[in-house]
């Protein structure tokens, strides 16, 4: 990891850049699948899963047979670690719901919002390089608790032409029975314009690497409303003395093995913990199983000396981080400064991994800096909300003369009628 002692204001923006790729020819290539789907469908399909999968496949939809039998195929005390995960996931998402009021905003005048469930939903789960059977939680649990009626999910097939049966088997768990073994840009656009054997749907969740990230983009230019871009993933850590630098070294792995164009960022305002952390990190590196991709993510990855915690908070909310995780004394005064971040995690025994798999919180999360303006997922990305209002005679006659005066202002005669012919009709007959 590079080093960066004391950066000032002024090149925070290049220190802090992220490791895109090519914009322009992430287009092209989303540009040229999305058409090929739009115009063959399935044959697409197939031909894309060849070419980027490397794998033949004559079907997309997953048997019911082999949602079924996944059950046999994992091991128990991943069935109870699944089962624990589900049930603080649900009692997480179950307390979003909110309950509408009616509010009376002046005599006579009701008004209330009622929430329902997006009908047709389209879930990605990642598949390419680890098969995030966790993503079928995070996905699917609100998108079952919200009443969305069509959900349908899509994932890569692996190497060997199937579907991991963890992924199969937490589908099974949540109550999803539509799965199509199609990944990468081919499965957003088929949820996009749908295809012989996948549904349109109106809404595309999920995190992904890059392509489908910019798929997504794409997909919601053409009018399929997305959760939020979450495309590689990144942890900002802020740490002073007391943090551990064993464990700061296994968060920032945590976060570098999930792809080499991910980004992890330590900024400290405490020096002698650099050289702690750098020996950690090469210490525990040396045994991950992914250490190849680990260690190009650390190539795009910063250890930045500050000045002060402050300073550090500052630039945490430049990055707007998808994880900040903080590890300090004066963890109450920095909690209440962030303001731009997707998920985070306090104190130094609460590692970053827990919020990915089991604590109840949602993993997927703006990255890219849209946790300046984007939340994670939660219930609400699968609700929307409908307002109602109801008028009485009286309140007519209240409110009238106001809409009356400002739809005449905006030279909309027609919307200023409307109330009028209303409000001539009560004062005919009293
Ligand atoms: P993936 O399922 O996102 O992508 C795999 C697919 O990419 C393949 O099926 C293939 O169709 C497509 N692809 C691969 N190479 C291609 C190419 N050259 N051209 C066109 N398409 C190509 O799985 P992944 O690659 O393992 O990525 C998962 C990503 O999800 C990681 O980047 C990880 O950091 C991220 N992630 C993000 C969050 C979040 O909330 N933001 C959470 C979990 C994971």
């Amino acid at each position: 990891m590079q080093v960066i002692k004391y950066p000032i204001k002024e090149s925070w923006k290049d220190v802090l850049s992220r490791p895109l790729f090519n914009v322009d020819e992430l287009e092209e290539v989303v540009n040229l699948v999305f058409g090929d789907v739009k115009r063959d469908g399935d044959k697409a399909l197939f031909q894309y899963t060849q070419k980027y999968d490397g794998v033949k496949i004559t079907e997309t939809e997953v048997s019911r047979a082999t949602i079924e039998v996944s059950e046999d195929l994992i091991p128990n005390d991943l069935k109870q670690a699944l089962a624990i995960a589900a049930k603080n996931i649900k009692a997480f998402h179950e307390a979003q719901f909110q309950k509408s009021d009616v509010i009376e905003t002046s005599e006579g005048v009701c008004c209330w919002r009622k929430s329902t469930a997006i009908e047709k939903v389209g879930l990605y789960v990642p598949g390419g390089s680890a098969p995030l059977f966790s993503t079928v939680l995070m996905l699917g649990i609100p998108a079952k608790l919200a009443g969305c009626k069509e959900i349908v999910l899509c994932t890569p097939p692996g190497k060997d032409g199937k579907i991991n049966p963890a992924i199969l088997y937490a589908c099974k768990l949540v109550g999803i029975e539509r799965i199509f073994q199609v990944g990468g840009i081919q499965a957003i656009g088929a949820m996009a314009y749908g295809t012989e054997s996948i549904p349109k749907v109106h809404k595309i969740f999920g995190p992904g690497n890059q392509y489908v990230t910019a798929a997504k983009q794409r997909a919601n230019r053409i009018g399929v409303a997305i959760d939020m871009p979450a495309g590689p993933s990144e942890v900002m850590v802020l740490a002073d003395e007391s943090a551990e630098a064993e464990f700061i070294a296994a968060d920032l792995l945590s976060q570098a093995e999930h792809g080499a164009d991910s980004q992890v960022i330590l900024v400290t305002w405490c020096e002698q913990l650099i050289k702690t952390v750098e020996q950690e990190l090469a210490k525990q590196l040396k045994v991950l199983s992914r250490r190849d991709v680990a260690t190009k993510a650390l190539e795009n990855s910063k250890i930045i000396l500050v000045k002060t915690q402050e300073e550090a908070l500052e630039i945490s909310n430049f990055y707007a981080p998808e994880h900040l995780i903080l590890s300090v004394k004066e963890e109450d005064s920095l909690k209440d400064g962030i303001t731009n971040a997707g998920s985070v995690f306090l104190g130094n025994y609460t590692p970053e991994s827990a919020g990915d798999y089991a604590s109840g919180t949602n993993h997927t999360l703006p990255t890219n800096g849209f946790a300046k303006a984007y939340s994670g997922v939660s219930l609400d990305s699968f609700m929307k909300s409908i307002s109602f209002q109801k008028i009485s005679e009286k309140g007519l006659l209240n409110l009238g003369p106001v809409i009356e005066t400002m739809a005449k202002a905006e030279q909309l005669d027609a919307h200023s009628n409307a109330v009028t012919v209303r409000m001539n009709k009560i004062k005919r007959k009293a």
